[in-house]
Order: C-alpha cells, then sequence, then structure tokens
C-alpha cells in the first residue's frame, strides 16, 4: 500500500527503487502486540526446552530454504553485497541451530546446603516479554541473536526492527510464522524508533529489552528502562583500532585494515577506523594499502565483481561526507577518496568513495566519533606502548587488533587493550556466534550477547 500509515523503503542503490513498503505502527499497536506476548508466554515458558529448539530447527530450515531470497532484499534495502548479505543469513541459521541446542543444556547448578538433607540448587526462569530493538546494519543477524535465545529460554518476543530494514526482517518473522510458532510468542512491530521503539521500552509489561544502536538511542533506553525496574541491555556503537606493529606481516595487516574498515561500506560496529602504524614500517604500509584501496570496485552490491556498496540511507551518507569535510577541517591530509561516488549510474544511489586520511591524531574528532562510513584514519607512532595508550585513549571499547609477530606485544595487547573483542592478526570485525560477544566502556551496558553468554541476560537464576 501507498497509504499515509506506510513508509516507502528506498534502494540506497538506487533511490527510485522502492524496495517495499512498512506499516508505521502506533502505541496501540505496541500495546497489543505486548498484550499478546504475555498471553503467549504462560504456554511457551511450560514447554521443555528441547519442545522450544524443534521450533528453532524447524525456523532455521526454512530461513535457508528462502536464502536468495532473503539476502537479496537485504542488499537492496541496505546496500551490503549480496555475498555478504548470503552469508549473514546464513549466520542466522547458525544461530537458529545453535540456540535449538542449548534447549538440552544445563540451566543451573547443584550447590551443597549446609543442611546435610536439603537439596539446594539454581534453576533459570525466563524474565517473561523481552522487547527487541534492533539496527539495519545487520537486519538478519542481529534480530536472531536477540530473539533465538530469547526464545529458547521461555521469553516472548515484541520486535521493533530499525524501519530502514524491516521488509527484511518482516522475512525472516514469516518464517517463524510458516514454521508453525503459536502465535503471540514473536510479534514485530514497525515504526519509528520515537514512538513504536519508546513505547516498548516504557511499557509495563516488557521485562526486558535487548538493544543494538547507536550510543545516543541506547543512552535514553537505558535510563528509561532503569527508570522501571525492567532489565536491559545495550550494544553500542565502537571506534576500533589496529596496530599495525614494525614486525607485522604488512601485507596481512593490509587485507585486515581494508576488510575491516571499508567492508560493508564501513557500516559494522565493529569496523576498524584508527589505525596506529609504527612509524619505520609506516610509509611502506601506506603505499601497500592505497595500492589496495585504488582496486576496490564501487557499485550495486547485486552485480557480480562488486566489493563496496553504497551507504545505507541517503542520512548516513550526508553523515560520512559531514565527517570528511571535518578531518579536513582539522587538517587531517586526505589521501584518498573523501567524495561522493558517481560513477557507472551511481549518482542515483548514496554512494561514497573508500576514504584515506593521514596525518591524524587523536585528538580530532574523525578519531575520537563513530563514523559508521568507509573511512581509514592513519596515526602514526613511535612504538607499540604508545599505539596501545593511544588506541586505549577513546570513549569505546568494543573491538581492537594487533597485526605483530611478537609474542610481547601479542600478550601486552591482550592485557592492556580495553575491548570487549580482541584480535591478533585477524581484523577487528569479525563475531563468532559461540562466543560472547559485548564492548566495554561506552560501547556496552557490560553484558553480553552470543553463545552461552546470552543466557545471563534472557533468564533470571531463581535459588531453590
Ligand atoms: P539507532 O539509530 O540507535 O537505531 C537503532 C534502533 O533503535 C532502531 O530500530 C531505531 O528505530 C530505534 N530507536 C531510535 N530511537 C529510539 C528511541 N527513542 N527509543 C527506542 N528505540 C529507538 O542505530 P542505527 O543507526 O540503526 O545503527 C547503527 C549503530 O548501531 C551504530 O552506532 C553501530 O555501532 C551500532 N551497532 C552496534 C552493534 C554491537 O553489537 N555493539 C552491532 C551493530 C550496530 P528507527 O531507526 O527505525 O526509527
Amino acid at each position: 500500500s501507498t497509504a499515509n500509515d506506510a513508509e516507502a523503503s528506498i534502494n540506497p542503490a538506487n533511490r527510485n527503487e522502492v524496495v517495499g513498503y512498512i506499516q508505521r505502527s502506533t502505541k496501540e499497536d505496541v500495546d497489543k502486540a505486548v498484550a499478546a506476548a504475555r498471553q503467549a508466554q504462560k504456554a511457551w515458558r511450560k514447554l521443555s526446552g528441547a519442545a522450544r529448539g524443534e521450533y528453532l530447527y524447524k525456523i532455521a530450515n526454512i530461513l535457508e530454504s528462502r536464502l536468495e531470497d532473503i539476502a537479496a532484499t537485504m542488499t537492496k534495502e541496505m546496500g551490503k553485497t549480496l555475498p555478504e548479505a548470503k552469508g549473514e543469513t546464513m549466520r542466522g541459521v547458525a544461530i537458529l541451530r545453535y540456540y535449538a541446542g542449548e534447549g538440552m543444556r544445563k540451566i543451573g547448578d547443584v550447590i551443597p546446603s549446609t543442611d546435610n538433607e536439603a537439596l539446594m540448587f539454581t534453576t533459570r526462569v525466563p524474565l517473561g516479554v523481552v522487547g527487541v530493538i534492533s539496527p539495519w546494519n545487520f537486519p538478519v543477524a542481529i534480530p536472531i541473536w536477540k530473539m533465538a535465545p530469547a526464545l529458547i529460554y521461555g521469553n516472548t518476543v515484541v520486535i521493533k526492527p530499525a524501519q530502514e530494514t524491516a521488509v527484511t526482517a518482516a522475512k525472516v518473522i514469516e518464517c517463524m510464522d510458516e514454521a508453525g510458532l503459536p502465535a503471540g510468542v514473536v510479534n514485530m512491530v514497525t515504526g519509528r524508533g520515537s514512538v513504536v521503539g519508546e513505547a516498548i521500552v516504557n511499557h509495563p509489561d516488557v521485562n526486558g529489552i535487548t538493544f543494538t544502536g547507536s550510543n545516543a538511542t541506547g543512552k535514553r533506553i537505558g535510563q528509561a528502562a532503569l527508570a522501571r525496574g525492567a532489565k536491559y541491555q545495550l550494544e553500542m556503537g565502537g571506534k576500533n583500532p589496529v596496530i599495525i606493529a614494525s614486525d607485522a606481516d604488512l601485507d596481512l595487516a593490509v587485507e585486515g585494515t581494508i576488510s575491516g574498515g571499508l567492508r560493508s561500506t564501513g557500516q559494522k560496529c565493529t569496523a576498524t577506523s584508527r589505525v596506529f602504524v609504527q612509524a619505520d614500517v609506516y610509509d611502506v604500509f601506506k603505499e601497500k594499502l592505497l595500492a589496495k584501496v585504488q582496486e576496490i570496485t564501487i557499485g550495486n552490491g547485486l552485480e557480480d565483481g562488486i566489493w563496496m556498496g553504497p551507504c545505507a540511507s541517503e542520512s548516513q551518507l550526508n553523515t560520512v561526507l559531514s565527517y570528511i569535510e571535518k578531518g579536513k577541517s582539522e587538517g587531517a591530509t586526505l589521501l584518498y577518496g573523501g567524495e561522493r561516488y558517481t560513477e557507472n549510474g551511481g549518482e542515483d544511489g548514496f554512494y561514497v568513495q573508500p576514504t584515506v586520511f593521514e596525518n591524524v591524531t587523536n585528538d580530532m574528532v574523525i578519531a575520537r566519533e563513530e563514523i559508521f562510513g568507509p573511512v581509514l584514519a592513519l596515526i602514526k607512532v613511535d612504538t607499540v606502548e604508545e599505539a596501545l595508550e593511544q588506541a586505549n585513549d577513546a570513549e569505546f571499547g568494543l573491538s581492537a587488533s594487533i597485526y605483530t609477530k611478537d609474542i610481547g606485544n601479542m600478550l601486552s595487547f591482550i592485557n592492556e587493550m580495553d575491548a570487549g573483542l580482541v584480535r591478533i592478526n585477524a581484523e577487528t570485525a569479525g563475531v563468532e556466534l559461540q562466543a560472547p560477544f559485548g564492548g566495554m566502556k561506552q560501547s556496552s551496558s557490560h553484558s553480553r550477547e552470543q553463545g552461552q553468554a546470552a543466557i545471563e541476560f534472557f533468564t533470571a537464576i531463581k535459588t531453590v
């Protein structure tokens, strides 16, 4: 429909293409969704974990069978390349299967009582209704990595996906419907965060809120949840550093810096943005990096041979361009890119060139604020120690990496880097679903998602 209550979802590779229409739901719709979730939770929590797991296996199989369509929709809706969209969709499948298995693993401990005749133990119980608020950059994987653990531990869900990618999210929910998930167990409401997101966060019958998105929104949500005593989990932005030590394998470091910083058009929370390079290898690293950046193919992510798609939206493009201007005005040197990309029909899309700055200092805005675009800032340092100090001089602490062959450097980095994910000779972006994921400092509410860590948020411990 093109009615007033619907919003068009636009293809960022071609602003003239409408991918679908998304309903602008209201607070009343949220009330209905929460009531349905509350009602459904009574029966859902009584199922065994194994029985709930069977539903997740079914959803996984249906999602896998719709891989092509869902991945293509994701590419059209937010611009990441089709191979990346397929990879993300298959990650969603794997997450569902992982948590299906969790339904048969332990949910408590036996603890010796001081009374020899007593049996004392803990058991995990669901929170109740969980509100899921997700961003547009991983429109399949993030909703699933929140919903799958919520469901397996006996919660029901009200989800508000980012409006930007709600068509893709709706296709995931369709898989759940087709799998026969009982009515009310998962409820999707669409619309603006300031309307339906806030309505979920403030609803007295929503027991927990799991959010991934920007810091500004996350802080609001955390404060609102705290004010009414709801459990909350926030995963937010990053300003992720890579350190290139003198002894690094420079080709590997270049590959990881480009992949970490520019893949998905830099729109990953774990994207590399600050590149600390030891002075004695700085020039060689820079030349190798620029040679590779020049080879990046830009265009519609549905086409073969395209490495980097557009920014997800016009506003995202404008944000990136304004940070590039800021970098120039602060005195950083633009080495490559810095402009909109308009070749090959690119003027109809929200494309920006991959961009590399040098002569950046760690106090510049482009080294402090999350840009969420394909922009790398090179910072020259004398020692690994100095790099670590500056890498830690940041509000965020999501992910970080170092390229080195020296075990001493590796150990200092593991011990001293303030980040929830640290990687060695590997790019900053790279998360495995079976391991805990989350940030330190302003990147997170200090909880962890994914793997077995998810049980901490999605359940409460009861001591018997
Ligand atoms: P965002 O603008 O904060 O939006 C995230 C979600 O919150 C959207 O669904 C949004 O709705 C909703 N929302 C907005 N205002 C709200 C409010 N007042 N109350 C409740 N909900 C509200 O973030 P984004 O631009 O989509 O995502 C990019 C950010 O996510 C980056 O900062 C990135 O680093 C972060 N991120 C973090 C991780 C991680 O795991 N740490 C992973 C991926 C992304 P609408 O936009 O639809 O209106």
